[in-house]
């Protein structure tokens, strides 16, 4: 199996590329923002506890996010593997995380981090929110309060794949498809030598 945690902050292009991924290797995409947005588009209870951190910007609680993400591994999916993206966001979700796949017998293959500066980042994310519809694309302080979250919740999570000697980052700079090519470079080294 190949399963892999596709890392970096907002707007860094982890969706596009995941999209990439899933067809090139066959793969399911968990992607928990997807999952909360889906959630809150069906007007389930999920989504309304959900709502009020998304809109402002802040994580959900961890519990909510892992029972999730517990109920998707149950599916059946008949893919190579999973691509993880905006998962896990935590210390805490990335330990819940290896529980749960240990108990199913399908460890982390690796993490690809994708590096991007933030005046790119936030330049992206306006630009998206003119057409995403995202109450939190669309108002700078929100943008910022992301990045302050990632630097402080979520960049420890680097650390923890880097001490599993399962951390790769890659410039995600540049023209889509090279940056694809990047990442399927990374996944080929990480197969071969795991
Ligand atoms: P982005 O990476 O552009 O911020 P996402 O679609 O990954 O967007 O997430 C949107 C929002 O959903 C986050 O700001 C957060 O409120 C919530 N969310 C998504 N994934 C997680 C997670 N793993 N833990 C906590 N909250 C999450």
């Amino acid at each position: 199996m190949l399963n892999i945690v596709l890392f970096g902050p907002p707007g860094a292009g982890k969706g596009t590329q995941s999209q990439k991924l899933i067809e090139y290797y066959n793969l399911t995409h968990i992607s928990t923002g997807d999952l909360f947005r889906k959630h809150l588009g069906e007007g389930t209870a999920l989504g309304q506890q959900a709502r009020t951190y998304m809109d402002a910007g802040q994580l959900v609680p961890d519990r909510l996010v892992i029972d999730m993400v517990d109920e998707k591994l149950d599916e059946d999916h008949q893919s190579k593997g999973i691509i993880f993206d905006g998962f896990p966001r935590t210390i805490a979700q990335a330990q819940a995380l290896d529980e749960l796949l240990e108990k199913r017998k399908m460890p982390i293959t690796g993490m690809i981090a994708l590096d991007v500066p933030d005046e790119e980042l936030v330049q992206r994310i306006r630009e998206r929110g003119k057409t995403s519809g995202r109450v939190d694309d669309q108002d700078e302080a929100k943008i910022a309060t992301r990045l302050e979250v990632y630097r402080s919740e979520t960049l420890p999570v680097a650390n923890y794949y880097q001490k599993q000697g399962k951390y790769v980052a890659i410039n995600g700079v540049g023209k889509i498809e090279e940056i694809f090519q990047k990442i399927m470079h990374e996944i080929n080294q990480l197969q071969t030598y795991r």
